[in-house]
């Protein structure tokens, strides 16, 4: 059989774009943060994890044009070899202050660092053990990994007690979550895991991509939020949602992002970080420790908003977040309120099964602090409005 007989015979998506269905890989001609154009059409934008709104921050972009000047577009190497500059120093030692770990080690994709590190990590002989809501990311880290990878259910504690009794022979562990899991807005109950960790004898890391800027009261994440800074060993952030960039980092115990260092694959063969992205990380990072407000008013835009929806008849799920699912029901139903909700100018994102269970398919909706009042009553408006035409509510 020809290796490409299945691009043939994959028809799925083909379907949906001649139907008018298809609602990936849409392309954004203009953006300012919550508004954007697609073909000509201005839209608010609730499907981004811009969380601060700090893309379009005069400081960022004065920094990303000032590092392009100085460094060059790109360092055409990896941070091993020759891509390494002062300024990845620089926000490592930054961002090592401000999640309150002895270092920190930038990747070049949030991806690239929980590939890098549970891969660099977890070797023969060792345990990863998974929440099974976990990132697509640090599911394939686990696929990479060499030790044994085991999945306990979402958020489930007994459940992850069960599994851990489950692993019998010596070798190292590595509990995995996310902080906040990034389809259904809930947070892990890290007192909890730290507790079994500390039972079991395991470390713990957690990937704070949508709760730094986000959780805590200086923005550090879910540790922080917890008051559990001494307890997590590692943390993961990326920089493309609340820094508004992209990159990635972990944080943890010196020795550990040594080993990483000269160990880990993805940063040891792929090209760092550059140069404007860098200086633009290190700009938001300024802002999101000089300006707290800003977390405030995100949080009170997604208070508003889960409130709202409740209150018109949504199902939002479990979401403690600025990350707020309304769950419509089938996919074929959620791409159709899509194509409606679309079309009246709000661009919001369908997950559909099986990335979520059958019947929980659901149009993923997420807010800034840059969110004008004005702009969330009209989100509010147009899923009021295709909400009673689908008889979702009444
Ligand atoms: N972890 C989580 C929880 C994420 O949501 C994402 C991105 N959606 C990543 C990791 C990967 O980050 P990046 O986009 O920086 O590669």
């Amino acid at each position: 059989m020809d290796l490409f007989q299945k691009c043939t015979n994959y028809t799925a998506a083909r379907e949906a774009l001649r139907l008018g269905y298809y609602p990936y890989f849409q392309p954004i001609s203009e953006s300012a943060d919550t508004e954007v154009v697609i073909r000509g059409r201005r839209m608010i934008m609730v499907g981004s994890n811009n969380y601060l709104g700090l893309t379009h921050h005069p400081k960022v972009i004065e920094a990303a044009r000032e590092a392009i000047v100085r460094y060059g577009s790109g360092c055409t190497g990896s941070r091993f070899l020759n891509g390494t500059l002062d300024l990845h120093e620089v926000l490592e030692e930054r961002l090592a202050k401000f999640m309150k770990k002895e270092a920190a080690l930038v990747f070049s994709t949030g991806y690239q660092t929980n590939l890098g590190t549970i891969a660099g990590l977890v070797g023969r002989g060792d345990f990863v053990i998974s929440d099974k809501l976990d990132h697509a990311s640090i599911v394939d880290g686990c696929h990479l990994a060499f030790g044994e990878w085991l999945r306990f259910k979402h958020n489930d504690l007994e459940d992850l007690r069960k599994t851990l009794e489950k692993i019998d022979e010596e070798g190292g562990r590595l509990i995995v979550v996310d902080g906040v899991f990034s389809m259904e807005g809930d947070i892990a109950p890290l007192p909890d895991i730290v507790k079994l960790a500390r039972e079991f004898e395991c470390r713990v890391m957690v990937d704070d991509a949508h709760s730094i800027g986000v959780l805590g009261k200086r923005g550090s994440g879910t540790a922080e939020h917890f008051g559990l800074e001494d307890s997590i060993d590692l943390v993961m952030g990326t920089f493309s949602k609340s820094f508004a960039s992209i990159g990635g980092f972990i944080a943890g115990p010196e020795p550990v992002m040594h080993y990483l260092k000269h160990n880990s694959r993805p940063l040891i063969f792929s090209a760092s970080m550059p140069p404007a992205s860098v200086a633009t990380v290190l700009a938001a990072l300024d802002i999101i420790e000089s300006e707290p407000e800003r977390r405030e008013r995100l949080w009170a835009n997604a208070r508003r908003m889960t409130k709202e929806f409740r209150a018109l008849g949504f199902d939002t799920g479990v979401t403690e977040t600025p990350i707020v699912p309304v769950i419509i029901g089938s996919n074929e139903m959620t791409f159709k309120f899509w194509k409606v909700l679309f079309e009246e100018g709000v661009f919001a994102n369908p997950v559909v099964s099986p990335a979520v269970p059958e019947n929980a398919s659901r149009l993923r909706t997420s807010y800034m602090a840059t969110h004008t009042e004005s702009q969330l009553d009209f989100v509010l408006e147009k899923f009021r409005k295709v909400g009673r035409e689908f008889g979702i509510i009444s």
